[in-house]
């Protein structure tokens, strides 16, 4: 029954690393911030060492300013970063 078990168990893909990993070796991660509100939230994951490896103190608004970056289906990195910039300097001035 246990090879059943396991063999059934949910895999999830880390976010920071891409190791697949059964989902109960794994931590949720969610880029609001909030854990504990979990309507409507389908979270990403993380496996433990990556998770051990984050910075656990609150990042502010960085999150809310990365959601709220319109993420076109075929944005590229470089299109990401000015738009990234762009909203920056528009809430927080230009920076030196
Ligand atoms: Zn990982």
């Amino acid at each position: 029954m246990w090879g059943m078990r396991l063999g059934r168990e949910a895999r999830v893909t880390c976010i920071a690393c891409g190791t697949r990993v059964a989902r109960s070796d794994a931590r949720e991660y969610d880029k609001e911030g909030d854990r504990w509100e979990r309507s409507g939230k389908e979270f990403e994951h993380l496996c433990k060492p990556c998770h051990n490896d984050i910075d656990h103190h609150p990042r502010g608004e960085l999150e809310r300013l990365l959601i709220d970056i319109e993420q076109p289906q075929h944005m590229t990195q470089v299109e990401f970063i000015h738009h990234y910039h762009r909203l920056v300097e528009e809430r927080y001035g230009r920076s030196e």
